[in-house]
């Protein structure tokens, strides 16, 4: 029979792989904890209409990549591609949007039709945070809008999340605004007249896209198009008063949260929910593939679900992608090894022993082989630190070796206690 292999595009996590993806997922979630986000699990698939709806009809995610099937009682289903939709229709659907703010975490697999390569699968993992309710609408007062702050709080926390992974150094934040609704129409008029003079040498996408969404030709990666779209008009240039004012106030917040940022106008996001700020972590490790994390702020996208008007602000980042800038990947903490040299109550206390020391929080293992080479063979392999030994000698006097096989040193104890303690002053040395 031939082997069979993981299907394209997709990855087991084993050993170092699966220690990196934890460190990273257990890091944001702790991170994402300290901003007062609580984690929110949703379906890994939704009905078709939750994502064909949010992500925009000519989305690349919605025409090329989605994993759409019929399931066994005909109903249309897809394996999410994103986060976002999937907490707007749980705020709906759970009767949440009367008590807003909700500031969500939420981490865990996504699934796009793509073509593989570095940095790029077919099933990948997110981590993510949505904050649902701080609107762009300034206030009566005049005071600038909470989705300001909201804004701010969302890139920062983002910001120290990369930090306690240990890579803000090789990762650079990039910001931008898209702009409301008036600005978006003023820039696309602009651009559109730009881009016609040069319709005959962009690339085949991007005159598609030219009528559909123009805006998504600045994020094009085609040679071609970047020499056209670094003459393009900007958006900052077709600002509205407000728009302006919320972008200001944005950058503001970013300096008072001590969160570094570049400016980049390129930052662009396709679709019409998308509206005031939106920003990249990009590192230049990782070749095509660099943006790590990206985020803004959208409108809508609760409406779509068939709730209220209730504004958002978040980001997505692939944790694949951050696992590789990891410098090193945390060390696996190989559990102590606990072998009987015999049978009967030799082995007993051994298993008591070794249930002991389990209950007591210390991870341990028992050797399948009742005999001191082998098993010293298996906590090598291990990696163990400690093997708890027990002989003939030891259930005659009640007793118990530890020995630390680092340093090739060993002690009987009597009281149980004493062993735990023993056990756990070593793993704690090496910690
Ligand atoms: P890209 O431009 O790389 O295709 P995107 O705009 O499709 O990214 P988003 O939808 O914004 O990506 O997703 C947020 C993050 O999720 C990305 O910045 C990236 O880190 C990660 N990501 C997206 N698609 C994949 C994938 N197919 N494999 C691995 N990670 C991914
Ligand atoms: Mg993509």
């Amino acid at each position: 029979m031939p082997r069979l292999q993981p299907p394209r595009g997709t990855h087991d996590l084993i050993g170092e792989e699966q220690r990196r993806h934890r460190f990273v997922t257990e890091t944001a979630r702790r991170i994402a904890e300290t901003y007062g986000f609580a984690e929110w699990s949703t379906p890994i698939f939704e009905d078709t209409a939750v994502f064909a709806r949010t992500l925009g009809e000519t989305s690349d995610v919605v025409t090329k990549e989605m994993y759409t099937f019929a399931d066994r009682g005909g109903d249309s289903l897809t394996l999410r591609p994103e986060g976002t939709a999937g907490v707007c229709r749980a705020l709906v659907s759970n009767g949440l949007t009367q008590s807003l703010p909700q500031r969500v975490f939420y981490a865990g697999p996504m699934f796009r039709y793509e073509r593989p390569q570095k940095g790029r699968f077919r099933q990948f993992h997110q981590i993510g945070v949505e904050l649902l309710g701080p609107s762009p609408l300034t206030f009566p007062d005049g005071r600038l809008p909470s989705g300001v702050i909201a804004d701010a709080e969302i890139i920062a926390c983002g910001h120290d999340i990369l930090h306690h992974l240990g890579i803000d150094a090789d990762v650079t934040l990039e910001i931008n605004t898209l702009g409301d609704a008036a600005s978006r129409e003023k820039h696309r008029a602009a651009l559109v007249a730009y881009l016609r003079d040069f319709v005959s040498d962009l690339s085949d996408d991007s005159r598609l896209r030219l009528e559909k969404n123009p805006l998504r030709i600045l994020d094009s990666k085609d040679p071609r198009d970047q020499a056209i779209i670094a003459g393009a008009p900007k958006i900052t240039a077709h600002l509205s008063d407000e728009a302006q004012k919320f972008y200001d106030g944005v950058k503001k917040y970013l300096y008072i949260f001590d969160v570094p940022f570049k400016e980049n106008p390129r930052i662009v996001r396709g679709l019409d929910y998308y509206s005031h700020t939106a920003f990249e972590f990009i590192t230049t490790r990782l070749g095509a593939q660099g943006t790590v994390m990206a985020g803004g702020r959208y409108e809508g996208l609760v409406g779509e679900m068939g709730g209220p008007q209730v504004s958002g602000v978040g980001f997505a980042a692939g944790i694949e992608r951050l696992a590789m800038l990891l410098a090193r990947a945390p060390e696996a903490i190989a559990p102590a090894m606990v072998i009987s040299l015999g049978a009967g109550e030799i082995e007993e206390t051994g298993l008591k022993m070794l249930q002991a020391l389990r209950r007591a929080g210390v991870a341990a293992e028992f050797s399948y082989h009742a005999a001191l080479k082998r098993g010293l063979e298996r906590a090598d392999k291990i990696g163990s630190l400690v093997a708890v030994l027990i002989g003939e000698d030891e259930v005659k006097n009640h007793s118990v070796i530890v020995r630390d096989l680092t340093r090739r040193e060993q002690n009987a104890y009597t009281a149980i206690e004493d062993v735990i303690a023993a056990v756990k002053k070593i793993f704690a040395e090496h910690a």
